[in-house]
């Protein structure tokens, strides 16, 4: 089958697409038939940055997926074969301390596709049958690929946030996730929406997905200097705009840090968060839960993403669809890989 493998240390990564073995599912597992497979700024971080590393090289890289169930292995029969589902992208071990308390997507063993095992860039791809969450029929395959990340990772962070009607929201980085997150916490029914980033063109798909307020980091610096959020997500990922987003919090507010970097927090003085008892806290991924509940809404029309899609490609251009995401070029959402486009 076809693969996009991530190979080589440092400067010398590639990522390039070669033939592999089609997997074979163990225990439990399922192969999946790819259709569709999103480009993820995590997968920019594998490929350009060394602090963000893959368990292992060679690897397939690819964590926001759609297929078709191809067949089980021993052990495991459902979703039946045939059926289009979107893939959770964490593999969790289901007894440590957080799989206990439902917090999979923290399992302490967990591994997640393309980064700790093979991923989706490919014509298949074996997942525990238990991460297939089944596709309601009147969504688009390229929105069932996004949603298990640039969508599923967006609402969860809005439930860590508390968002809901009442709240004043501010979301920090409009970009593949941070966009996505505008809708999501518009259809959670928040009173009010600030979106935040400095490229104009950013803001405007924001606006149009569902933000009330568009504007720079600096005017959003002084419009919550005057009223704090009660919610703040920050998807940038930078230490600047992670402290801005925790300064421009209201009395008891709450900042959900989504975005990841090599950055460190500086979010002010500590008697802000005494006083003020203010709350930071981070978020990573989603549960299988809520990726089905995102799948529902997107399906019924209660959650909408206009600039969800920027484009969809062939699988033989990744490696080119990973440097657009890099350099910002992104139409305004996801890049999105149609593993059999162009196929032969
Ligand atoms: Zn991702
Ligand atoms: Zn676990």
């Amino acid at each position: 089958m076809r693969a996009a493998l991530l190979s080589g240390e440092g400067d010398s990564r590639t990522l390039v697409v070669g033939e592999i073995d089609v997997p074979e599912p163990g225990p439990g597992e399922a192969l999946v038939r790819v259709l569709m497979s999103g480009i993820c700024g995590s997968d920019v971080h594998f490929v350009h940055h060394d602090w963000a590393r893959t368990a292992f090289r060679p690897i397939v890289l690819g964590h926001e997926a759609v297929g078709l169930v191809e067949r089980h292995g021993p052990g495991a029969s459902d979703p039946a074969p045939g059926t289009r589902v979107s893939i959770h992208p964490v593999v969790a071990c289901g007894s440590c301390a957080c799989c206990n308390a439902a917090r999979t997507q923290i399992c302490a063993h967990r591994q997640v596709l393309g980064m700790d095992r093979h991923g989706a860039f490919a014509d298949f791809i074996v997942v525990p049958a238990a991460n297939l969450v089944p596709v309601p029929d009147s969504l688009d395959s390229t929105l069932a690929a996004i949603a298990t990340d640039a969508v599923a990772t967006a609402f969860h962070a809005a439930r860590r946030g508390g968002v809901g009607p009442g709240r004043r929201v501010a979301v920090w980085g409009c970009g593949g996730l941070g966009l996505q997150a505008v809708g999501v916490v518009r259809a959670l029914g928040a009173s009010e929406i600030i979106a935040v980033d400095p490229r104009p063109d950013a803001r405007s798909r924001a606006q149009e997905t569902g933000a009330d307020v568009a504007c720079s980091p600096e005017d959003a610096a002084e419009l919550l200097r005057l009223e704090g959020a009660d919610v703040a997500l920050e998807f940038a990922g930078t230490a600047e705009a992670a402290a801005a987003a925790v300064r421009g919090l209201t009395d008891g507010g709450r900042a959900v840090l989504v975005g990841a970097g090599p950055g460190a927090l500086d979010g002010g003085s500590l008697t802000a968060f005494v006083m003020r008892e203010r709350e930071v806290v981070g978020s990573y991924g989603s549960s299988i839960d809520e990726l089905a509940e995102v799948l529902a809404m997107l399906a019924d029309g209660r959650l909408r993403l206009p600039h969800a899609i920027g484009d969809v490609l062939a699988l033989e251009d990744v490696a080119l669809g990973v440097d657009r995401v890099r350099d910002g070029a992104l139409d305004g959402g996801r890049i999105v890989v149609d593993i059999e486009k162009g196929s032969p």
